[in-house]
């Protein structure tokens, strides 16, 4: 039986020949290809400042820490999501809490995080930092998210590991024209690949300044930023207390080249989700919300079992895709339930729209190199047991 997997990723013999040439060349780190593959990113999204480092999850990290988050504080996050999402505030030494979703979007909802933010000024308990994750590749309504940080006096990050390649509001994501910070992920399964890797993206000088110095240790060389006159040529200072957060070059080559396809991937895998729209259109699944505005980057395909309408239960369905060889998968169990989180006293009642998700979601295949043959075997199994 032939395995079809949720997500994998798409490399050509171009992308060999990047990593290649790397290997043969005088740097495998600290050389000109991270700084290439960060002008290949910039040039995609528009945003003045970006950071390569080894993985979204790092580059979170940073982007906390130079948004000055630090102990006491408060960062928010949808709980729809990978635990780094999270895990960033911790790290600081913040506390987290959660944002329950928006039902059609998957997304943190405006509208609790309006209330939310109401109560938690009148507590003086405001967030510092909101990280919004476009989940699936479909961005959050940033506008309105901009408006409540402007308000409350929040910053704001997008966590965009899924959306490289999508568009919010005629933009790019990754412009930062409403953020200030976004991150992608490189990690295989995502929309482009560099084995693991990240990077942070921000209109903001002075952050970028601050998170390229802690990605590398806090060292820096620039004599502008000494706090003594240099011993020699040799010199440099630490001047904070930064991490080995780096990207290697090996990486940014095959990064460059699977920016040049891009556009192709994202084209893709909206044809995929198109084909998946009108194959599962008659069985009682909900499909993802599409909007008619915005470029979906389509990381993953999310259904959502109509638990009224179907007789077998969401654990059955998904073991039954799993016997057949269909790899899926479940994006994500809610954050506030991992015993790390649930140890900090949270309620799941609390977040009732994330609990509904969490009992109807399936992830089904999605990748820019499926074809419409393992797509129609996904398509058989679910017509066998939903029809
Ligand atoms: C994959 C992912 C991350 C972490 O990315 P890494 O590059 O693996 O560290 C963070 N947030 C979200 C939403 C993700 O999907």
């Amino acid at each position: 039986m032939d395995l079809i997997p949720y997500g994998r990723q798409d490399i050509c013999d171009d992308d060999i020949d990047a990593v290649v040439a790397i290997l043969k060349s005088d740097f495998l780190t600290q050389g000109p290809t991270v700084p290439a593959f960060e002008d290949a990113v910039k040039a995609h999204t528009g945003a003045a400042h970006a950071l390569a480092m080894n993985s979204a999850t790092s580059a979170l990290h940073v982007a906390c820490l130079a948004l000055g988050l630090s102990e006491g504080d408060w960062l928010w996050t949808s709980p729809i999501s990978f635990v780094a999402s999270a895990n960033c505030g911790l790290y600081c030494g913040a506390n987290v809490d959660f944002v329950d979703i928006d039902p059609v979007t998957s997304n943190i909802s405006p509208d609790r995080l309006e209330e939310q933010l109401y109560k938690a000024d009148r507590d003086r308990r405001l967030p510092k930092i909101v990280v919004a994750v476009h989940m699936g590749g479909h961005s959050c309504d940033m506008k309105r998210l901009s408006e409540l940080s402007a308000r409350y006096g929040f910053a704001l990050i997008e966590d965009a590991s899924h959306a490289i390649g999508a568009t919010y509001d005629g933009g790019p994501v990754g412009n930062c024209r409403y953020s200030d910070v976004t991150v992608f992920s490189f990690h295989p399964v995502k929309i482009v690949t560099t084995g693991e890797g990240g990077m942070a993206l921000t209109q903001n000088s002075n952050v970028a300044q601050r998170m390229n110095l802690l990605r590398s240790h806090g060292i820096t060389r620039d004599p502008a930023l000494f706090s003594n006159a240099p011993d020699g040529p040799w010199y440099y200072e630490q001047i904070d207390l930064g991490f080995n957060y780096r990207m290697t070059d090996l990486q940014a080559g095959l990064g460059i080249s699977q920016m040049t396809r891009l556009r192709q991937f994202v084209d893709r895998r909206n044809k995929i989700a198109d084909r998946y729209d009108e194959l599962l259109a008659p069985l009682p699944l909900k499909r993802p919300h599409r909007s008619s505005r915005d470029v979906s980057a389509f990381h993953l395909y999310i259904v959502r079992i109509d638990s009224n309408r179907v007789h077998s239960t969401h654990r059955a369905i998904f073991e039954l895709l799993r016997s057949n060889g269909i790899l899926v998968n479940l994006h994500y169990i809610p954050i506030y339930r991992q015993p790390y989180y649930s140890a900090m006293g949270f309620d799941p009642t609390d977040y009732p729209e994330s609990e509904a998700y969490y009992r109807e979601a399936i992830s089904l295949p999605m990748f820019a190199a499926m074809t419409d043959e393992q797509q129609d075997v996904v398509y058989g199994v679910l017509h066998e047991v939903l029809a």
